[in-house]
C-alpha cells in the first residue's frame, strides 16, 4: 500500500508529466519550444537516472529488478528498461507515420 508521501509525490510528478503533455500538444509554437528546452533536459535527465538503475550487473541482471521466481535477479533487458525502449521506439515511429501520411 503507498504511503501518503509516496501518493503527494506521485500525484505531483503526474500532474507535473500531463501538463507538460498537454501544453506540448496544445501550445502555440514559441510556447512549445521553450516548453522542450526547459523541460526535456529534465526529463531526459530523469530517464537516465532510472535507466543507470536497470543498467546490467556483471552477470548480465538487473540490480533492481527482481523475478516472482527465487526473487533472483531479472535478467537484463530488464522489464523497466524494455519499457522505456518501447515507449520511445514507439513514439519515434508513430511520428515518422504521421509525418509520412501528412506529407504524402
Ligand atoms: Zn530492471
Amino acid at each position: 500500500m503507498p504511503t501518503p508521501v509516496f501518493k503527494q509525490l506521485d500525484r505531483s510528478l503526474h500532474d507535473h508529466l500531463a501538463d507538460v503533455m498537454r501544453l506540448a500538444s496544445y501550445a502555440d509554437d514559441r510556447t512549445a519550444a521553450g516548453l522542450a528546452r526547459d523541460e526535456l533536459p529534465r526529463i531526459v535527465t530523469a530517464l537516465e537516472a532510472l535507466l543507470r538503475e536497470h543498467r546490467p550487473d556483471d552477470h548480465g541482471r538487473c540490480p533492481t529488478c527482481r523475478t516472482r521466481w527465487l526473487s533472483r535477479r531479472a535478467p537484463t533487458p530488464c522489464r523497466a528498461y524494455l519499457a522505456a525502449h518501447l515507449c520511445l521506439t514507439l513514439a519515434t515511429a508513430e511520428r515518422a507515420r504521421r509525418n509520412a501520411t501528412s506529407t504524402g
